[in-house]
Order: C-alpha cells, then sequence, then structure tokens
C-alpha cells in the first residue's frame, strides 16, 4: 500500500477530528429542521442549541449572539455589509473575504513583521466623522502573525468605531475571550479547528444591528435565514468541545514548530523565516528558502508526498504573488518563495525529519546542485 501524503497544511483546512466523526455519525439519519414543532423539529433544535452553547464556551460569547453562517466567508461578508457604515478600516493583510468585500475601504499597513501600524490607525480615525467600522485580523492566516487585538479595540473606541475581527485562524490555536476583547463582531470557521467546511459564524456583542444578507424563513433570528446546517453545527460544536477541553495540544504542536524551524536553520543557514520575533500563532512557519519560486517548491513537495502550501493560492489552483507578504515591504524575494507550512494534532516529529530531508532534495534540483 502506498503511503499516505504527509499533511502540513492546517491553516488551509483540517481532517475532520475523529471525535467529530464519531458525532456526526450518530446523527446522520435524523430529519433535522429546528423550525418544525413536532418533537422530531424540538430534537433537532435542541441539537443545534448545544452546538451554539459549545462554541459560546470556547469563546466565551452570549450563545444567543452566535449566527451560524456558511463558513468564514460568509460571517466577514455579513459583518462588513449589514450595518450602515460611512467609512470600513481594514488593515491591507486581510483574507480575500474581507478585502473583496469592501472596495472603498481604507487600507492600514503593516510594519515588516506583518503587524498593523497602529498611530496610522488612529491617524486615518482621527480624521473620519461618520459611523466607522475597523475589521482587523486576530492572526494572519498565511504568517501566523497575531494582531494587538486589545489596542486596535481600544485606539477604535475611543473614535467611537466598531471594531470586527476575522478569528477564523485565531480560533482553536490562541485562547479567545470574545467578552473580554470589546469587539463588536467577530468571525470564525468549523473546518480550521477539525469541523466539517461549510459552516461558520458570526458572532456580534449585544447591541449590534445587522441587516440580513439572506432574507427568507427569518431563522437565526431573521439575522441569516435558510434552514440551519444542523449537521454542520453539530460537526462545529464537537470541534469546539474537543478543543476547549485539550489546552495542552497547542503546546505540543508549537513544539513541534519550534523543532522543524530550528533544524530547517541548521540545514538551510539561509533561510528566512518570517516573523520570528512577534507573536505568531504556533502551528505556523512561513519559510523564504532563497532562489525557488514557491510553485516550485509546492510541486516538488507534491512529489515527494508533502502536502503544504505557499501563503496564496487562488481558486485556480496556481500560486500568486502574497498581497499579505508584499504589504511587509520585505524584498522581492518574500513575496514570490515563500512556502507556509501549518502544522496541527496529528503531527508529528517523523514528519519533521522527512520534510526538511525533502526541502534538501528540492533545493539542490532547483540549483542543480544534483
Ligand atoms: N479568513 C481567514 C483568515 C481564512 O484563513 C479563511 C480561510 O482560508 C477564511 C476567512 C474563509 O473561511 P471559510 O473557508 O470558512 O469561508
Amino acid at each position: 500500500m502506498e503511503n499516505a501524503p504527509i499533511y502540513l497544511d492546517y491553516n488551509a483546512t483540517t481532517p475532520l477530528r475523529a471525535e467529530v466523526k464519531v458525532e456526526l455519525l450518530g446523527s446522520l439519519g435524523e430529519p433535522n429542521n429546528p423550525s418544525s414543532i413536532h418533537s422530531l423539529g424540538r430534537s433537532a433544535r435542541r441539537r443545534l442549541e448545544k452546538s451554539r452553547n459549545q462554541i459560546a464556551t470556547l469563546i466565551n460569547s452570549p450563545t444567543e449572539n452566535i449566527i451560524f453562517t456558511s463558513g468564514g466567508t460568509e460571517a466577514n461578508n455579513l459583518a462588513l455589509k449589514g450595518g450602515q457604515y460611512t467609512d470600513i478600516i481594514v488593515s491591507s493583510i486581510e483574507h480575500e473575504a474581507v478585502l473583496s468585500a469592501t472596495s472603498d475601504a481604507k487600507k492600514i499597513s503593516v510594519d515588516k513583521d506583518g503587524i498593523v501600524i497602529l498611530p496610522e490607525l488612529e491617524n486615518v480615525l482621527a480624521n473620519i466623522n461618520g459611523n466607522c467600522l475597523v475589521s482587523i485580523m486576530w492572526a494572519n492566516n498565511e504568517t501566523g502573525v497575531i494582531q494587538p487585538i486589545k489596542e486596535i479595540v481600544e485606539i477604535a473606541s475611543k473614535y467611537g468605531a466598531r471594531v470586527h475581527s476575522d478569528a477564523v485562524q485565531a480560533l482553536g490555536k490562541i485562547p479567545i475571550n470574545f467578552r473580554e476583547s470589546g469587539l463588536s463582531m467577530m468571525s470564525i470557521s468549523a473546518h480550521k479547528i477539525g469541523g466539517p467546511t461549510g459552516i461558520g459564524a458570526l458572532v456580534i456583542a449585544d447591541g449590534v444591528e445587522l441587516k440580513p444578507a439572506l432574507v427568507g424563513g427569518g431563522q437565526e433570528k431573521g439575522r441569516r435565514s435558510g434552514t440551519e446546517n444542523i449537521l454542520g453545527a453539530i460537526g462545529f460544536g464537537k470541534a469546539a468541545e474537543v478543543v476547549a477541553q485539550n489546552p495542552a495540544e497547542n503546546k505540543r504542536i508549537q513544539k513541534l514548530r519550534d523543532l522543524f524551524e530550528t533544524k530547517l536553520s541548521q540545514c538551510f543557514p539561509k533561510v528566512n523565516i518570517l516573523s520570528q520575533n512577534v507573536p505568531r500563532l504556533g502551528n505556523t512557519s512561513a519559510v523564504v528558502m532563497p532562489g525557488v519560486l514557491a510553485e516550485t517548491q509546492v510541486m516538488g513537495f507534491d512529489l515527494e508526498g508533502v502536502c503544504l502550501s505557499a501563503g496564496a493560492a487562488c481558486s485556480s489552483g496556481k500560486v500568486k504573488r502574497s498581497h499579505v507578504v508584499e504589504a511587509m515591504k520585505i524584498g522581492d524575494e518574500p513575496t514570490t518563495n515563500t512556502i507556509r507550512v501549518s502544522f496541527g494534532w496529528d503531527s508529528t516529529e517523523l514528519e519533521i525529519d522527512f520534510l526538511v530531508d525533502s526541502w534538501l532534495k528540492i533545493y539542490n534540483r532547483a540549483n542543480k546542485k544534483i
């Protein structure tokens, strides 16, 4: 039997957790419409609300303010388009689901480590009079860099602006406390924490009014119509419960990531690992390999049986220049040669050794040394 590929692309999506699989298998045969008033409908409603509770426990949010959506993309769209804002401010490193949802947003720059420049944010806010929304991601999908959300909220509130954060990558990897964050809205997604694809949520603070993007049957308190994706919600809830019960998981993953970075730097003294000295997700490494294009590396890894990504992949499957790395203004090579390694709960030390060996082969092949 052929060996299964090594999966080191957890920031793109994660495998379904075993516990989630078991939970889903137990619910597959049920008729799942929580709006039906008969007993089976009421039982579906209970399953939906249990999932909402499991998520609320993980992020410390009001349970009733979790609005299920089809994923992080829809949650971001709902947050940005659902209010009457005269101005929207985003960072230049947001996910496309934020950047494309607002064509005329003002963009705040990041520094060479990928951290939002706070004085610039303050300056822009000081020159706005209207009803403003600031949308800055909690952690970046390509570099793993964690933004200073507390300071961002403090600055925004001085100017009466609301803050939304795309926490799709932060969820499950670092502690998130929605109530304490001061955020008005936050987007999350199940498939980054071991739940199924096609389910996410927008979490809102008390008092935030939203104009729904989807109207119809009035589900989710009229904020998102359409029969709820119960199986998705069950999977999301279970994944959230598993994460909440395993605080040690992230520590183990970070140790592995750090070991990988040490081994890689020993093997390639000239390798550049981005944002190593600022707060980063413990599972992510953005590696700039000198002299080898990201596309060449991704294809090389695929041949070696390792699945990972260039920072930015578009839906056509092509590798494009990374707008995130470009925004850091650290030269040309990082925008074309960066590979993202993202580890997860099934990652092992053996995989790291294989990864570094494969990198050596790919590098030597590209530089025609063998
Ligand atoms: N925001 C970030 C930071 C992401 O990494 C992703 C997924 O890659 C999304 C939003 C979109 O989430 P979804 O795939 O659930 O629509």
